[in-house]
């Protein structure tokens, strides 16, 4: 008997809103898109609880339960979906050969990497027990839950300033926490940040821990334990939302010396497109965007690879 070995026209890699809207729109367009979910499937979303920003759902909806549908949809048009990580690619000629963590090895016309990116945390034990119950690391997401209450950002960089000034329109006062004595934000977002009344910088200020209350799975922040990292001196600060903003890693590994990169692993697409630096692999959503970083812009970016892989596909049997 010989061993057919599988050979895909497309091959999507992640699962978040990029990966299934590219499935959906590659299944669409007959492409019989295979999906690997990846580690963390349904990706960033299935880590919040409501999501009030993404159009078409008036009264929000429950982030697992949006990415449940965004699979039922993909699966709807024949998207095969497969549990499990893609562990290699050879990306030496076309198709590419590609290998899941199961051992099985397929080839692949065209590659779609949707595999996201993963928010940087403090590693705090205590921040790990509050998320989902005060622990945040988007505003964008979840800041509108804190109305009118007190709140921190932890960050000194881009990411910390916008969201500390996208917080300060919604809530009473933003404490942002600064480990050292200056800001790493562009000089555009630093001005933002000193010219908005509620917000009060704490310079050289490492956080402790959190505390607050704890009721079965109910958690409720209350504060925050800083250490002032020149004079050792403890601070408590009652807030209600802590904010995380120390970067996000782009899941980016597995192409390393491969696909072209920015210095912080950010795969580099072509303006305008989600074309990569090698013809017939397309990158879309959080993987190739540190700027917008929604679900919506992934979605977008994710129609747009498969728009392209068929392209590409039909040019190469011209
Ligand atoms: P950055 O890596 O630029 O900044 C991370 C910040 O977090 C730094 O100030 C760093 O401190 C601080 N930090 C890191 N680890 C810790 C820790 N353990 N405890 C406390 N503080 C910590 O990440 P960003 O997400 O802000 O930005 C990433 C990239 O995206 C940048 O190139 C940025 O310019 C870009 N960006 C652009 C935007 C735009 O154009 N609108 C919006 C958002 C991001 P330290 O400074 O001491 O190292």
């Amino acid at each position: 008997m010989t061993n057919t070995i599988e050979h895909h026209e497309c091959l999507i890699i992640g699962s978040g809103p990029a990966g299934y809207t590219a499935a959906i729109y590659a299944a669409r367009a007959d492409l019989k898109p295979v999906m690997y979910l990846g580690m963390q499937p349904g990706g960033q979303l299935t880590t919040t609880t409501e999501v009030e920003n993404y159009p078409g759902y008036p009264d929000g909806i429950d982030g697992p339960a949006m990415m449940e549908d965004l699979k039922k949809q993909a699966e709807r048009f024949g998207t095969d979906t497969r549990w499990g990580m893609i562990t290699e690619v050879d990306t030496t000629a076309r198709p590419f050969t590609v290998k899941a963590d199961d051992g099985k090895e397929m080839l692949a016309d065209t590659l779609i990497i949707a595999t996201g990116a993963t928010a940087k945390y403090l590693g705090l034990e205590s921040e790990e027990r509050f998320k989902g119950g005060g622990v945040s690391a988007c505003a964008t997401c979840d800041g509108f839950f804190y109305k009118g209450k007190d709140v921190a950002v932890v960050g000194g960089g881009d990411t910390a300033a916008e969201e500390a000034t996208y917080l300060a329109k919604l809530v009473n006062k933003v404490y942002l926490i600064v480990r050292r004595d200056e800001l790493r934000a562009s000089k555009a977002m630093q001005n933002r940040v000193f010219n908005t009344p509620n917000i009060e910088v704490l310079w050289n200020h490492n956080t402790k821990e959190l505390f607050g209350e704890e009721k079965g799975f109910t958690k409720t922040l209350k504060g925050v334990v800083l250490i002032n990292n020149k004079t050792n001196e403890e601070r408590v600060i009652d807030i209600e939302g802590f904010f995380v903003a120390i970067g996000h890693k782009p899941n980016s590994d597995l192409f390393a010396g491969v696909l072209d990169m920015d210095t912080t692993g950010y795969i580099m697409t072509k303006p305008g497109t989600t074309t990569t630096n090698i013809p017939g692999i397309f990158a879309c959503g959080d993987v190739q965007d540190k700027v917008y970083r929604q679900a919506v812009t992934a979605a977008g970016t994710g129609c747009m690879a498969a728009l392209e892989a068929e392209r590409f596909l039909a040019s190469q049997n011209d």
